[in-house]
């Protein structure tokens, strides 16, 4: 892999040069004190007047839902979700191939360099991820529904899938998922918690995301879902959780004693009415890691992680009746390096020695207009078009808002998504 250097690019307030060597940042220097020389395995690029930002890393997925939005509006969470299985018994490889290709794409678009998907026919969104040069962490989904037949024909698929990763190459991680309490048995809940932690994988579920979850578990195991989890031993820092929506103060210290990864998904959490008092300041301050996702686009309708944390914010600063509800520096980590931190990763950062995953921002913009600070005007102000150029993984997957291929992704995905039965 070659070199770039990103010349006279503000990093931190100051203009600066950035040495990309293979997919690592090698150096930070004050602009114009790089001591690099154009040469073939270098490519410098002037961003004069541009900032730098560390890539967006999207913790919650779904990615191949990409040509499911807007199917089931205005009804509520189960409904829903019945609507999506219904319509995921008729998807194949090829859609899930292209879906995620325009997943990689709006992600592309809107700054995320990471993604941490959760989705059936894996091998496709890996084909998919490395054709569009983005990171991700991909999770064989655990979803047996009670039957044991099921079971172990998941049991086995896993771990096939699982050898076949052994050959993947690029930035590329393996996790196992465990659907949700509601939709796994316990025998199989323990298998993959067993097998992800023989292996040292993430384990990805969806948990506490709404009131019903949490009666349901109660009257099934006298126990909230955080209290039933914890008692299979299966909370740990290697779990991802998303939602974490409906917890008790037990819940809250439970997860962060277990120092579990919390992921808010305010949009989707908005839209299918699953509710929005997330407990930030209480997961925050009893050792939980919070970190940020969008939900698949059957709820959340996009991918955009700007607007994810504005909302974010605004939520948490309406509900607590509280501005300084997670504050601009908090809600910048949570959407960057506490997911590096959650998934075991050097990335959401822009440092010596971190992987290369960088958003270089321009800001000749109305948006940015202002004696406001940079990270100010990128949060609350502009939208994701400011996003000028993307690098991943230590290479350029965007330049000025172009993608390679964007149209032929496009029309491709397109005959795909209109061989789907009716999906109105
Ligand atoms: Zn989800």
């Amino acid at each position: 892999m070659g070199k770039i250097l990103l010349r006279n690019i503000v990093n931190e307030g100051v203009e600066s040069d950035i040495l990309i060597d293979g997919n690592v940042i090698a150096g930070i220097f004050p602009a114009g004190s790089a001591e690099c020389t154009d040469s073939a395995d270098l490519e410098a690029v002037d961003c004069k007047g541009k900032r730098a930002f560390p890539g967006f890393v999207n913790m919650h997925t779904h990615a191949a839902m990409s040509m499911m939005r807007g199917v089931g509006e205005d009804i509520a969470f189960h409904e829903w979700l019945t609507r999506i299985w219904e319509l995921e018994s008729g998807i194949d490889d090829e859609y899930v191939y292209h879906a995620t290709k325009v997943a990689c794409l709006e992600m592309i678009k809107t700054g995320t360099t990471t993604f941490n998907d959760h989705y059936w026919r894996l091998p496709m969104a890996y084909k998919a991820a490395s054709e569009m040069g983005l990171r991700a962490v991909l999770a064989y989904v655990i979803c047996d529904r009670n039957e044991p037949e099921e079971s172990e024909r998941q049991k086995k698929q896993c771990l096939e899938v699982y050898e076949k990763t052994q050959e993947w190459t690029g930035p590329f991680t393996f996790a196992v998922a465990v659907h949700a309490i509601y939709s796994v048995s316990e025998e199989m809940i323990l298998w993959a918690v067993k097998f992800a932690r023989e292996r040292n994988l993430r384990i990805h579920i969806h948990l506490s995301e709404t009131q019903k979850e949490v009666d349901d578990c109660m009257a099934k195991h006298g126990m909230s879902p955080v209290e039933y989890l914890d008692s299979l031993g299966a909370l740990g820092p290697d779990v991802i959780a998303a939602h974490t929506l409906w917890l008790s103060d037990r819940d809250v210290e439970i997860l962060g004693k277990r120092g579990v990864t919390c992921v808010h998904n305010i949009n989707s959490n908005l839209k299918l009415a699953s509710g929005y008092r997330f407990r930030y300041n209480e997961l925050r301050d009893a050792g939980a890691n919070v970190c940020l996702g969008t939900d698949g686009c059957a709820s959340s309708n996009n991918l955009d992680m700007l607007e994810t944390m504005k909302t974010s914010v605004m939520i948490q600063k309406a509900w607590r009746g509280d501005p300084s509800a997670m504050p601009l520096n908090e809600i910048i980590d949570i959407a960057t390096v506490n997911a590096g931190k959650g998934l075991g990763l050097n990335i959401g950062k822009i440092e010596v020695g971190a992987l290369a995953d960088i958003l270089i921002v321009d800001t000749d913009s109305y948006s940015f207009l202002s004696p406001g600070s940079f990270e100010a005007n990128l949060v609350y102000s502009a939208h994701s078009d400011c996003i000028d150029s993307m690098i991943c993984d230590g290479k350029f997957v965007m330049r000025n808002r172009v993608v390679p291929g964007e149209k032929e992704i496009l029309a491709e995905a397109r005959k795909t998504a209109e061989k789907l039965p009716s999906r109105a």
